[in-house]
């Protein structure tokens, strides 16, 4: 009998708050591969956390340097970021130990949403029109040279923060100042010196979710997010996979990622794209070097029932492929916005959520008794609906039959906060 190999060996790069890493950490057994993690943490924590390696994503260079030093002693065959936070970490480290990954340019051009425009704009990709202003300009200066309806975005974040459309320059200047506010809360993080201002670009939006291979796009899933996103917020609600556009649009959106691809110099690995699609054809928001984020990724099926970070680990190591080819039924997944700012005390129908015929799952994720920020200041959601059947149309309406069998009780303060100088003696001079 031949030897077998040792399994080949990842290390998977996550922050500590990310969404992504049950998924990843367990589809490792089914894929064949060992996993190391690394987390973002400082050094001196990563005995708690019971993890080998703790790097600091915000200095990637240093952070990759870590990592090099690191596989000297645990050497592994590939690097995988299992989101945005660590994608630059993870080009820096491949790239010094020769392993396949994005180069550092092509990752650092999926991160920064300014240089993404420009790299676009260059390589003829289809694309809004797009302006960057240093995050101290006078906002009404800038309201008088840009034009309307536009939004304005910061470079860095995601998940829609900060991301606000104007349609008047009065609009813009309360716009361009909150967003102002929540970069100062970024402090001095890459990006939070800028503010992107574009085009407001109408239509049906999209996302695409693929997989890519010496530069060349196979696409894994096509959504359409049918709740219509016009803002003057963009929170991200309905996705679901297939996409009811008709085929001819469809491989229009998937020759647009492919251009980006070759623009951005995308060479292997995961993409998220989001794109939005009107008569003159597909514009591309965004793509990013990594896989849907949230829980997202859980409704899909590949194939013999194999799931989206299984494929992503056996990518990334050079594993064999099982097919790439999604289930035939229908499948999608609300995310649940937070309504407004406040505590969350309780929630209620979660069971009979998760009765609506088709509904798979319904997962709270946020915390209870703990601040809920809703957008554009805020990055995360209430929790997760779950859908499978035969039709788009079918998931569509059990996603939304379930939301509307969830309340939410936030109740808008503190109680401590009703406390005024008068009726608290401790306040009192
Ligand atoms: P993030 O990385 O935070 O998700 P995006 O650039 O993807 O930021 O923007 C979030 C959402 O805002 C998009 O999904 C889209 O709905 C909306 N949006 C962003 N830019 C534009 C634009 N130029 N025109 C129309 N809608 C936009
Ligand atoms: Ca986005």
């Amino acid at each position: 009998m031949e030897p077998t190999a040792p399994p080949k060996r990842v290390l998977l790069l996550m922050s500590p708050a990310t969404y992504r890493a049950g998924a990843f950490l367990s589809a490792v057994e089914t894929a064949g591969v060992t996993v190391v993690q690394g987390v973002d943490l400082p050094a001196q924590l990563t005995e708690f956390w019971h993890v080998p390696l703790g790097v600091d994503f915000s200095e990637p260079e240093r952070a990759a340097d870590a990592v090099v030093t690191f596989a000297r002693t645990n050497p592994f065959d590939a690097i995988l970021s299992v989101d945005d936070s660590a994608s630059l970490v993870a080009a820096l480290a491949s790239a010094a130990l020769g392993l396949p990954h994005n180069l550092p340019g092509a990752a650092l051009a999926a991160r920064d949403k300014g240089v993404m425009r420009e790299t676009l704009a260059a390589g003829g990709v289809r694309c809004p029109v797009f302006r960057r202003f240093p995050v101290s300009s006078s906002a009404a200066e800038v309201a008088t040279q840009v034009t309307y309806p536009c939004v304005v975005k910061p470079l860095r974040l995601s998940g829609s923060r900060g991301v606000i459309r104007a349609d008047t320059p009065d609009e813009f200047v309360a716009a361009f100042e909150r967003l102002r506010r929540v970069l100062a809360g970024e402090g001095a993080a890459p990006g939070a010196d800028q503010i992107l201002v574009e085009d407001f670009i109408p239509g049906v939006e999209v996302a695409l979710e693929g997989l890519v291979t010496r530069s060349q796009l196979r696409v894994l899933a096509l959504f359409d997010k049918p709740d219509p996103l016009d803002g003057p917020f963009f929170e991200e609600t309905i996705y679901v996979t297939p996409s009811r556009l008709d085929p001819a649009t469809q491989e229009a959106i998937a020759r647009c990622v492919q251009d980006a691809i070759h623009a951005l110099g995308l060479r292997e690995g995961p993409v998220h794209a989001e794109l939005r699609v009107n008569q003159q054809g597909p514009w591309i928001l965004e793509i990013a070097g990594r896989s849907i984020g949230g829980l997202c990724s859980s409704i899909l099926r590949f194939g013999t029932d194999v799931c989206l970070e299984e494929l992503i680990l056996r990518h990334a190591v050079g594993l064999e492929l099982p097919s790439l080819e999604r289930e035939q039924r229908a499948a999608g997944v609300m995310m649940l916005p937070i309504p407004r700012a406040g505590i969350l005390r309780g929630y209620r129908g979660v069971e009979e959520a998760s009765a609506v015929p088709g509904v798979e799952g319904v997962e709270i994720t946020a915390k209870l008794h703990y601040p809920l920020v809703p957008l554009p200041e805020g990055a995360s959601y209430l929790g997760f609906i779950f859908a499978r059947g035969e039709t788009p149309a079918e998931v569509e309406q059990a996603l939304r039959t379930a939301h509307q069998r969830l309340s939410f009780d936030i109740r808008p303060e503190l109680p401590m906060l009703h406390l005024t100088p008068a009726s608290s003696p401790s306040m009192q001079a």
